[in-house]
Order: C-alpha cells, then structure tokens, then sequence
C-alpha cells in the first residue's frame, strides 16, 4: 500500500476545511491544511462575523430615536468610522487566533500558502514549491464576489470584501443586487447614515424568499430612507474627477455616488487549483461537481462549502465537512442532509425563514392553510415606531405538517433557529397549538394562530 505524508490534505482554511482538519487531527489522523489569506474564510475573515457587528453598529440610530418614548434623552451622537473598523478588525484577528489554535491543537500542520492539485495525491505549496502526498484530499476554497465582468467600469466599484475595510464611510452608495449581500449591506450603511440606494434587476428584491416577506421588507426598508429601484441595472460606472462615481442606470437615470458595490452573487475559487489536469470536474459556473457523498469525480478528492455551490452558507460547509469525516474516517457513509435549512437575512428589520414559501408549497401540495399575522411588536409601542412584524406558517392541509415559517421582525433569526427544530421533526400544526405561549412576546403568535387565515388549493385561494 502506498504511503503518503498525510492521511488528509485541505485546501481552504475556511469553515468547512478548518472543521474536517480540525476533527480529522482530533481523530489521530495526519492532516495538512494550507490557507492563502487569513484562517478563518469568508465568514470569519469577510463575510458573517464582520457583517454581524456592522449590523450592531448601524442599529444604533433606532435605538437612540427609539429612547425617548421610554423617557431617555440622548445627547449628542456622532459615530466614527475607523473606530468600527478598528474594533471589527480586532475581534477577527481574536477569532482567527482561535481557528489556529483549534487547529494547532489537533496537530494540524498549516501551510500559509497557496496550494494546488497535481496529481490524484500531490499537492503543491506554491510558496515554497514543495510537493506533500495525501490519502484523501479535501477542497474546500469557498468562493469570491462576483466582478460582473460584463459592466463597464467595473474597476471602479466595490464587493463585500471591500466594504468590510473603506478608509471612509461614502456619504452616498449605491449597492446592486437583491440578494442577501445587497440588502443587508443597504440596511448596514444606511443605518450609518449613507444616502443608500439599491438597484435590483428583478420586480421584487429577495428572489428566493416569501412574497410576503419580500414585500414587507421592501416597504419598511423604502420607510427608512433606502432607495430600492427595482427592474434596473446599472449599465455603467464612470470615475469622475475627485473619485466620486457617476451611475448610469438602464433606465436612463444617472446617480452619483461615492461607492458603488456590487453584489451580485459568489462565484467558486476554483481557477488554477490545478483541477482540470488531475480530471476534477466542475459545473458551468465552475463550481466542484460532487456527488451526494461530497466526493468529486476522482475517488480521494472531495469538496464541500461554497466551492461546490450547493447552499452557499456556512452552517452548510460545516455540516458536508462533518458528513465528510463520518463517510472517509468513520467508516460511516453519510449524505449532507440539505432539507429545511433555516435561514436568516440581517436586514432591517430582520428575516428568519425555514422551509417552503407560499408560492412553492401551493405547488408542492394540493393544498395549504397559511397562518399569518402582521401586528406591531410591543417594543415598537412607547418608540413611536410603526414598523409592523409578520409572523407566517405554511401547514400541508394533508398531512398537517408546518411546512414553512417566515419572520419579519426583532430576533427574527433566532426564532428561525428555533422553529427549524420542530420542524426538521416533522410536527403538525397541532403540536404547535397545544404548545403553551410565551407572554408577552412576538413569538407566541406562533403558537397562538389557530385559524387559518386563508387557504390555497389547487393553486386557489379561498378567504
Ligand atoms: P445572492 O445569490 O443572494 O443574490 C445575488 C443577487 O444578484 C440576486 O438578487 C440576483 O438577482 C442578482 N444578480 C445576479 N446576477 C446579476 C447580474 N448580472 N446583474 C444584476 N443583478 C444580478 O448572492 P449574494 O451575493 O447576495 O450572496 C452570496 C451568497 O452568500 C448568498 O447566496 C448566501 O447564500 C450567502 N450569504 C448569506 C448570508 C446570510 O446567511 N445572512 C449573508 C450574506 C451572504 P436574481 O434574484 O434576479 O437572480
């Protein structure tokens, strides 16, 4: 039998990969891992965490109008960029250490380098030129904004990956795209209080999410300030003297802005990994085709995370690596289980969605009862603020089963943690309702809409 320098090789030290070396180290197995930037990947270093806290930092101004109604004054406020910055970087760094350390501890042996594919068992460090052999080899290299190669002056605007490091807050933005980066980073920058103007080519931002959330959120968002222009794309973007960036926009309008961002979707890192000479195929968009297994179409190479495309979300990459391990170290073959996966989208005000939308389950089955409720949360009441939350079951009129779940509102992502327990176990409606509530709260709606307020079959709705 052959041996190699490593039982198991990553490229990536993203949430999936730094999880299977992690564990796999853990196991007792030789592990390699080698990172080009930081550890950690893009939720860590880019993405999630970073976000997360800009989102804590742009709530602020609500609070503060919030405050009066419960008797506070605040004085004066002023906000301060690189101080974010600063701090954001600081408890990266903090985070990253940790992800090493994890590592470290699981005698991970880590390359600072990049690292490609020579044959089924070679690897490559490109810093130092040295080859490694590996058993099995786990890809796990996630996947980068997309530069939208298409639109003139392109080089003139910025991704996610560069809003997380501005050397200053641009007093006015516009941000294109509908997705989950585009609005969330709206929300973010217009809470600092950047004019912000969204551009979405489609009728309704959040293509993949409930009508009514959509709408919802659309509405609450336009409330705040945000300019979302829908059905448009931006067809250009000059550079105007100064820096300032001048916007055109299919419908023959013009914004000036000092960023643009462009958020248009991920595209998977899987150029020059050496792929193609080893015979790892990989879709049209250039994604790692796998199988159900997360294996590639070569035996030892495997793939999860972003880089497959599969569900671009970090809980994901963790759950195939964890897959991974269980099916080539545990002698326990396992499928990613990709079904009813809880999502959250950090607007303002927040989303948290399980399951099926309206639109799919009335096609899924013959019939549904949709359970709904548009109320103001209490906290809402002494602010002044008429922000109203929706809170949204979708039951299988058959089998009874809540089928889907859509929050708009406070802690609409948490509860959508929560929700995706009972319903990954498949209870009825009934299980909610003879669940006892929890006063005074938001969430108690969900236990606490015992009629349907309407029902759709056959694609019909009956009031
Ligand atoms: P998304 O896929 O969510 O959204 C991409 C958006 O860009 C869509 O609105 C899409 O429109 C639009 N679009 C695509 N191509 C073009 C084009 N050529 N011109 C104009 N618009 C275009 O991608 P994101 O970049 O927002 O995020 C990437 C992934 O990262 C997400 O899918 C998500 O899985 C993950 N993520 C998760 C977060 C979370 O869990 N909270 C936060 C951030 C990211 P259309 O809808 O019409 O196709």
């Amino acid at each position: 039998m052959a041996t190699y320098d490593y039982d198991l090789f990553v490229i990536g030290g993203g949430s999936g990969g730094v999880r299977a070396g992690r564990l796999a180290g853990a196991m007792g197995k030789r592990v390699g891992l080698a990172e080009e930037y930081r550890m950690g990947g893009t939720c860590v270093i880019r993405g999630c965490v970073p976000k997360k806290l800009f989102v804590y930092a742009s709530q602020f101004q609500e609070h503060f109008d919030a405050a009066a109604g419960y008797g506070w004054t605040v004085g004066e406020t002023t906000f301060d960029w690189p101080t974010l910055i600063a701090n954001k970087d600081r408890e990266i760094t903090r985070l990253e250490g940790l992800y090493r350390k994890g590592l470290d501890n699981s005698e991970v042996e880590i390359f600072e380098s990049r690292a490609v594919l020579i044959d089924d068992h070679t690897i490559e460090i490109l810093k130092t030129g040295k080859r490694v052999t590996a058993d099995q080899i786990l890809i796990a290299v996630g996947g980068h904004p997309s530069p939208h190669p298409s639109l003139p002056g392109n080089e003139f605007c910025i991704s996610s990956n560069e809003a997380f490091h501005l050397d200053a807050l641009p007093k006015a933005i516009v941000i294109e795209g509908g997705g989950y980066i585009a609005v969330e980073f709206a929300n973010i920058f217009h809470g600092l209080g950047v004019d912000t103007t969204l551009v979405y080519r489609g009728k309704e931002i959040l293509s993949r999410f409930d009508q009514d959330l959509r709408h919802m959120l659309h509405a609450a968002m336009a409330e705040k300030g945000i300019h979302i222009r829908c059905t448009e794309i931006i067809t250009k973007v000059e550079r105007q003297e100064g820096g300032r960036k001048l916007v055109h926009l299919s419908s023959g309008d013009q914004i000036i802005a000092d960023q643009v961002m462009l958020a248009i979707g991920r595209v998977p890192n899987t150029k020059s990994l050496g792929l193609e000479a080893v015979g790892v195929d990989v879709d049209d968009l250039g994604a790692i085709k796998v199988d159900d297994y997360s294996r590639t179409s070569r035996e030892n190479i495997w793939a999860v995370g972003d880089v497959t495309n599969r569900v671009q979300l970090t809980p994901v990459a963790i759950h195939e690596a964890m897959c991974f391990l269980e099916t080539v170290f545990k002698n326990n073959p396992t499928k990613p289980d990709h079904e009813l996966i809880a999502t959250a989208v950090f607007s303002q005000p927040e989303i948290g969605t399980v399951g099926l939308t309206e639109q799919d389950a009335a096609q899924k089955f013959k019939g549904i009862d949709v359970y709904r409720a548009v109320f103001r949360p209490m906290r809402n009441t002494l602010s002044g603020s008429t922000e109203k939350m929706l809170i949204k079951l979708i039951v299988d009129a058959a089998s009874r089963k809540v089928v889907g779940a859509h929050i708009l509102g406070p802690d609409a992502g948490e509860m959508a943690q929560l929700l995706a327990i009972p319903m990954k176990a498949g209870c009825t409606k009934e299980d909610f309702d003879r669940t006892m509530a929890v006063h005074p709260t938001a969430a108690e709606e969900l236990v606490t809409m015992y009629k349907p307020s309407y029902r759709i079959v056959d694609g019909e709705r009956i009031d």
